[in-house]
């Protein structure tokens, strides 16, 4: 299994395909677990903010420093500070619940808990799909095919997702998910719902989610959401997507 992993990487590496970099992959993107009520296996993510894994200015070209910083230390860390109020005063044990199983009967629970969970995973999830930008970013292997399977084309993929998330109205997400007759499918949520929540229309095991409410692209935007859409395909990781998709 070494060996042929790094025969791969040897293969890559003389090929220019990709750096040797890409399979060294941080621990979490390898933590996934089954939701008990949505049965996706979807990315785990703790309850609790997590540090941000890149500086505020390291995607400037595509999201300025100050909206980084705005939409992490104050939008994100409310959500979280919120979700943790509600888990209080509903009684959840975080020792014996996982994220991504309450938000698989999300309707179980109050209006805060869905708000607030979805947006702390939605935001967790969302700065980890992203890095900086690099020479050669679009996927790979094993998830290309799966795109021109179930899309046509990659370039047929990106226009449905940019789609899905100009025609969002008012606030919300676009998604990419793995559905559980593991088809890839594009859509979007309003608010903070997401693709693991009982109350979602679209269903299924995020790979990658864009957040496009206003505060994510304002400062730099103002109107033109799609602006911000074409350009953040610069800066999403797509060995991570990649990562989920091998693991839903
Ligand atoms: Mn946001």
């Amino acid at each position: 299994m070494k060996k042929s992993v790094k025969n791969r990487r040897e293969f890559l590496k003389t090929t220019g395909m990709i750096s040797v970099s890409a399979f060294v992959l941080p621990s979490w993107a390898c933590a996934a677990g089954k939701t008990a009520m949505s049965g996706f296996t979807a990315e785990e993510i703790p309850f609790e903010q997590q540090p941000l894994p890149y500086a505020y200015n390291a995607l400037e070209s595509v999201i300025d420093t100050m909206t980084m910083e705005i939409h992490y230390s104050k939008h994100a860390a409310a959500y979280a500070k919120n979700l943790a109020d509600a888990l209080k005063a509903e009684s959840v044990d975080k020792s014996s619940e996982k994220l991504s199983s309450l938000l698989g009967k999300i309707s179980k629970y109050s209006a805060k808990m869905r708000n607030n969970g979805g947006g702390h995973y939605n935001h967790e999830f969302f700065w980890k799909s992203m890095k900086s930008p690099v020479e050669s970013n679009s996927p790979q292997s094993a998830i290309m095919k799966a795109f021109i399977k179930d899309f046509g084309s990659f370039d047929a993929f990106k226009n449905q997702f940019a789609e899905a998330g100009k025609n969002r109205f008012g606030s919300g997400w676009a998604w990419l998910v793995k559905t559980a007759d593991k088809k890839l499918v594009v859509g979007s949520t309003p608010n903070q719902d997401n693709p693991l929540m009982d109350v979602s229309e679209l269903k299924g095991t995020p790979l990658l989610g864009l957040d496009v409410w206003e505060h994510a692209y304002y400062l730099k935007y103002q109107n033109r959401r799609p602006d911000y859409i074409n350009a953040w395909w610069n800066v999403v990781d797509w060995k991570v997507v990649q990562k989920r998709f091998d693991a839903a």
